[in-house]
């Protein structure tokens, strides 16, 4: 199959790649398409056929669950039964948080097939802010599932150039709307009935922070082992977003010491001399998230593509800076972790 990639600057070059994406979509293909958090790659989600063949080219295994996209929030309920219990609430977070990337873990409708929630009885819901993928999924009008454009275990995509490294000739579309915003995939979030306050159970740390949930409720965050992941959130598994090179991720400067003759790459968190990482050793090469200032949104924008730049250099390990573990940083930091897992 030939991989078709097509840009959306100027605007008539938007025009043609919504109806071009639009038209496949309709036909039951996929299409990588961006989202505020990486590129997604989209099928009709009501469509079991089309959601098929997103699972074949990820090479994904079935039990993995999609998310599913609406073209608006108003659509919940089509997809989604949301208990009595806890309506205030959902109705609190879609009016915050929505369009944005923030995934909410509901009761699943009839219509929503199996293959997409892997037999679950939930599912994941929610509405992107893109522009780009705001047209073709209204334009579709229908609900879209679209995990993360790359092969299973693999890298997420941040840029359509991204996507043609990971998935080339297996798709007919690739949907070029640049870099995106946020970098990191969507906060996915479980809402439960509770008093004084509800709990709200983050399954999966993104640019949806603990800060910004608190005032919602209780939050609380899973850290799964490997033996319980199946059951609560499926697919988080404990090795995940891995490089091929082998990753370490440092707790402080003291803990590394290089073994003579092999080569090292740096990913470093801001590039500062005086945070003890840049002199130890002799880097093949220093990739930094936040050159001078150390910001975690601007880390977390460049997190996939420094990941992914680092592991085309074919050196024997690459070495993570830690980061701090608030804000976006959570989420940066559970995925060095997954990615330093050995499967
Ligand atoms: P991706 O779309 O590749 O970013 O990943 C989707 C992830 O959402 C899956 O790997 C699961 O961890 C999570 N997910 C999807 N559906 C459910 C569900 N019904 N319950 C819990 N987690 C889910
Ligand atoms: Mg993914």
């Amino acid at each position: 199959m030939t991989t078709t990639v097509l840009p959306t600057d100027p605007p008539p070059q938007l025009h043609q790649a919504v109806a071009e994406a639009v038209r496949l979509l309709q036909q039951g293909e996929v299409v990588a398409l961006p989202t505020e958090t990486v590129y997604g790659l989209a099928a009709d989600a009501l469509n079991p056929a089309a959601v098929a063949k997103i699972f074949a080219a990820k090479e994904r295994p079935t039990f993995d669950p999609l998310i599913v996209h609406l073209p608006d929030k108003k659509l919940l309920d089509t997809v989604a039964e949301v208990p009595p219990e806890i309506q205030k609430a959902v109705i609190q977070l879609i009016e915050r948080f929505w369009p944005g990337p923030l995934t909410l873990i509901l009761p699943k409708k009839a219509c929503v097939p199996d293959l997409v929630t892997a037999g679950l009885p939930t599912v994941a819901v929610r509405v992107s802010a893109n522009p780009v993928f705001k047209r073709v999924i209204q334009a579709l009008g229908r609900p879209l599932a679209a995990p993360s454009a790359n092969r299973f275990g693999s890298i997420s995509p941040t840029s359509a150039g991204a996507v043609v490294a990971e998935l080339d000739g297996r798709i007919p579309l690739i949907v070029d709307g640049g870099a995106c915003m946020h970098g990191l995939e969507s906060t996915i979030l479980k809402v439960e009935a509770a008093t004084p306050k509800n709990l709200l159970t983050i399954l999966r740390p993104g640019p949806i922070t603990v800060e910004d949930l608190k005032v919602y409720g209780r939050v609380q965050r899973v850290t799964r082992s490997v033996v319980d992941e199946a059951t609560e959130a499926p697919g988080q598994l404990a090795s995940h977003y891995a490089p091929r090179t082998p990753l370490r991720l440092l707790a402080k400067p003291s803990d590394f010491t290089p073994e003579p003759g092999k080569r090292y790459a740096l990913m470093s968190f801001r590039g500062e001399e005086k945070d003890g990482y840049l002199g130890l050793t002799d880097w093949a090469q220093v990739l930094v998230l936040s050159p001078g200032s150390g910001k975690l949104p601007e880390a977390a924008v460049r997190f996939f593509y420094v990941l992914r730049e680092l592991d085309k250099l074919g050196v024997d390990e690459i070495i993570a800076e830690p980061m701090l573990e608030h804000g976006m940083g959570t989420a940066m930091m559970d995925k060095l972790r997954r990615a330093a897992v050995k499967p």
